[in-house]
């Protein structure tokens, strides 16, 4: 069956490259408005937006840290004024700093929280008002299985995503009777800048613990988000669907 999202508005946070981008065209390509952020790579930044003018639809690309809580209220301004609303907003943006509990900073501590966990707070919050006055809405968050299952030398990042996990189901139960879904999906091994750094030995590991034997593409990630953005999930919110091959099962 074929997603058609013809005349929704999207905005997919952190989406110069890796899972963001191929969500940003994925949506494009389901026939969606689409808006994204970034933080610093603006040459791939305006490279995308011509990407998705080229495929149909109209593209915004807004700058801004998505850790900032007042930055996420102008960006939703920005994105209802130019393109008329908001229908779905797509959580993505995330960093990671990894190390060992004894070696961890607060600095690798507070970057990783406030770029991966309240962002999806101040973009939620930012992104409620449009969405309760038309009583509709799609807001999709992407976690990770390590915030299902923890991870040694990631415990800001684990405690970031299980968070994101916390967050969703609760803010699932006060929006569901303005008919706005909430939902996570949480990739397993996906290839990324972010897992590029991954030594060959523990790609080797990682592939023989995933019953698919393989990592995931950033096109798995977009293919869930385009189910939770359209009618196929209308009777779900709440979910956290796991996109990793069977890893953490
Ligand atoms: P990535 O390749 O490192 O890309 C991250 C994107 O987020 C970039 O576009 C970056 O833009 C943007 N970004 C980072 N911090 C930002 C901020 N504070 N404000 C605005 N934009 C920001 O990462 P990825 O692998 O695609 O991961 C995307 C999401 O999936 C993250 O939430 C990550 O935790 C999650 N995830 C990834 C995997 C995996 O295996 N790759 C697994 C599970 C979950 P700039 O370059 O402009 O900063």
């Amino acid at each position: 069956m074929e997603i058609n999202l013809k005349g929704k508005i999207s905005l997919v946070t952190g989406a110069t490259r890796g899972i963001g981008k191929a969500i940003a065209i994925a949506l494009a390509g389901a026939g969606s408005d689409v808006a994204f952020t970034y933080k610093s790579s603006e040459e791939k930044a305006l490279a995308l937006k011509t990407e998705l003018e080229a495929m149909g639809v109209r593209a915004l690309a807004i700058c801004a840290d998505a850790a900032s809580f007042s930055e996420a209220q102008t960006t939703i301004d920005e994105v209802t004024k130019s393109l008329g609303g908001l229908d779905i907003l797509v959580n993505n943006a995330g960093i990671t700093r990894d190390t060992l509990l004894l070696r961890m900073s607060e600095a690798h501590w507070d970057d990783v929280l406030s770029s991966n966990l309240k962002s999806v707070f101040n973009y939620t919050k930012a992104a409620a008002r449009p969405m309760m006055s038309k009583r509709a809405g799609r807001i999709i968050n992407i976690t990770s299985i390590i915030g299902l299952s923890g991870n040694a030398g990631q415990a800001n990042y684990a405690a970031s995503k299980a968070g994101i996990i916390g967050f969703t189901k609760s803010i699932a139960k006060e929006f569901a009777s303005r008919n706005i879904l909430v939902n996570a999906i949480a990739p397993g091994w996906i290839e990324t800048e972010m897992t590029s750094a991954l030594p060959e030995a523990q790609r080797k590991e990682y592939a023989e613990a995933i019953p698919l034997k393989r990592a995931g593409k950033s096109e798995d990630v977009a293919n869930a988000v385009l189910f939770f953005a359209s009618p196929l999930s209308d009777y779900i919110t709440g979910e956290t669907l796991r996109v990793d091959g069977g890893m953490a099962m």
